[in-house]
């Protein structure tokens, strides 16, 4: 197969559940594959940048918020949800599958630095996500496709 490292951005949504069984049905069975399922946690979602400097340099500095228990917990969370999914979409597959999440301003940037820090060659997700509104694109595939330079497979 010629992608090697597939990015499912994972938001929990039943569109990003399709998006895993997608590239698990893709390239579950090559064994130099790696599906990497990553949840982006928006700044603002963690907590505002202190005055000193940010909650990046210092997150223990957030009045005590345990940074790395909420991302733990968060990772813990995606690994049980995706488990049915894994379960049916891999079939036997050999693929090595990461789960991960990483904090950034937005999901979209979260996204698009992760294509770069990590060699992606494919983006598979869902069409729609979380959100309540229908349409055609929500707004982070539709940033993504736009940002990021490798191929973006959409999933309903
Ligand atoms: P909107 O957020 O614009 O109201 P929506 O929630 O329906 O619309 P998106 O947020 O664009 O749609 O979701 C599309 C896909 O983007 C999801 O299926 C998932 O693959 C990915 N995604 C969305 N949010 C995140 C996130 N925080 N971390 C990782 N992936 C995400
Ligand atoms: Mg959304």
């Amino acid at each position: 197969m010629l992608f090697k490292n597939v990015l499912v951005p994972y938001d929990e949504s039943e569109h990003a559940r399709s998006a895993l069984h997608v590239a698990l049905g893709m390239v579950g069975d090559d064994g130099d594959a790696r599906v990497h399922v990553v949840s982006v946690v928006s700044v603002g979602a963690v907590g505002a940048p202190s005055l000193s400097g940010g909650a990046f340099d210092d997150p223990y500095a957030m009045g005590g918020f345990d940074y790395d228990a909420m991302m733990g917990a968060l990772v813990q969370r995606m690994r049980t949800d995706m488990e049915r999914v894994i379960a049916d979409a891999r079939d036997g597959a050999v693929c090595r599958v990461d789960v991960n999440a990483v904090v950034a301003p937005s999901a979209v940037e979260g996204i698009a630095d992760y294509v770069e820090s990590h060699g992606i060659d494919l983006v598979v997700m869902g069409r729609r996500g979380l959100g309540a509104l229908r349409g055609m694109l929500g707004s982070v595939s539709f940033g993504v496709l736009r940002s990021v330079d490798v191929p973006v497979l959409t999933v309903k």
